[in-house]
This record gives structure tokens, sequence and C-alpha cells, in this order.
């Protein structure tokens, strides 16, 4: 169906994440490649400027391994990256770098169905010049 799809996974949300990481694999073709990416929100510099390089360098080494540990227990093959910025910006930008041909992304955090989309998923809808698939 899709050979180079993006999954975004917020690690505060793991619960979602595990969903899509399922799905991705029933979307993706024989031999495609899967991304999965978490962007850490830029912290103002204020606050940066005050925290050890050493603390920022192991939050990421943190944030990777859960990821890496949510994609093997997944059973599949993704490459997994790190970035860093505004997350729905991030993603269309690197589904735009890596030539993706699907963004697969969860509406929103379980238990806010009140809302129609998140608004990371709705930056996502606007921004990204592949398709995306919300899922619900
Ligand atoms: P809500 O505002 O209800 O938390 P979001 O739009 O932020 O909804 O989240 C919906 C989905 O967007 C998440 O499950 C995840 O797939 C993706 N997402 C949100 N934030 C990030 C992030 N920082 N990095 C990667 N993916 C994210």
């Amino acid at each position: 169906m899709y050979k180079n799809i993006i999954v975004p996974i917020d690690l505060d949300k793991a619960e979602n994440g595990k969903a899509m990481l399922d799905k991705v694999k029933e979307l993706t073709d024989e031999g495609g490649k899967v991304t999965v990416v978490t962007v850490v929100e830029d912290m103002p510099g204020l606050i940066t400027a005050e925290l050890p390089e050493e603390l920022i360098q192991k939050a990421a080494h943190t944030g990777r391994s859960s990821l890496v540990d949510m994609v093997k227990a997944a059973d599949l093959t993704a490459d997994v990256q790190i970035l860093s910025g505004r997350p729905h910006r991030v993603i269309a930008n690197l589904a735009d770098e890596i030539g993706a041909d699907l963004i697969l992304i969860a509406s929103h955090e379980p238990g806010v169905q009140d809302y129609l989309l998140g608004s990371t998923a709705a930056g996502v809808v606007h921004h990204a010049k592949c398709s995306v698939l919300v899922a619900r």
C-alpha cells in the first residue's frame, strides 16, 4: 500500500504509539520503509541555558531507547529518530526530506474525544505535502 511511512509518536502517550506501530504493519508494502519519530519541543533558551548539557543528552538517549524498545516490542523494523523543534513542522519537513508517501498519526490523546483533532495532528494535516492517515 505504502512504501515509505512516517509514524510520529509522542512518548508521553505511549498507549497511542503502540497502536500506531501495530497498524503501520498492515499499511507497509513488502520491503517498505518505516520511520518512527519523536519530536522534543524546543525549550526556551533561558531554561536550556540552566540545564547541564549532560542532562539534555541523557534525556535524548532515554527517549531514543524507549522508542527502540517500543519498535522491538511491536516486532517491527524501523528507523528511529529523535528530533527537536515544533512537532507538526518537524514531522512535515521530515516527510519531505525522506520522500515519505504516508504519515500515520493518532488523532489525539485517548480520552479527549471531544476534540476533533489534537493540535499536532491538525498541524500535520495542514502542513504535510504527502497523504496523512489520522487514526482514531
Ligand atoms: P493532543 O493535543 O490531544 O495531545 P496531539 O495532536 O498532540 O493530540 O497528538 C496526537 C498524535 O500526534 C500523538 O498520538 C502522536 O502520534 C503525534 N504527536 C503529538 N506530539 C508529538 C511529538 N512531540 N512527537 C511526535 N509525535 C507527536
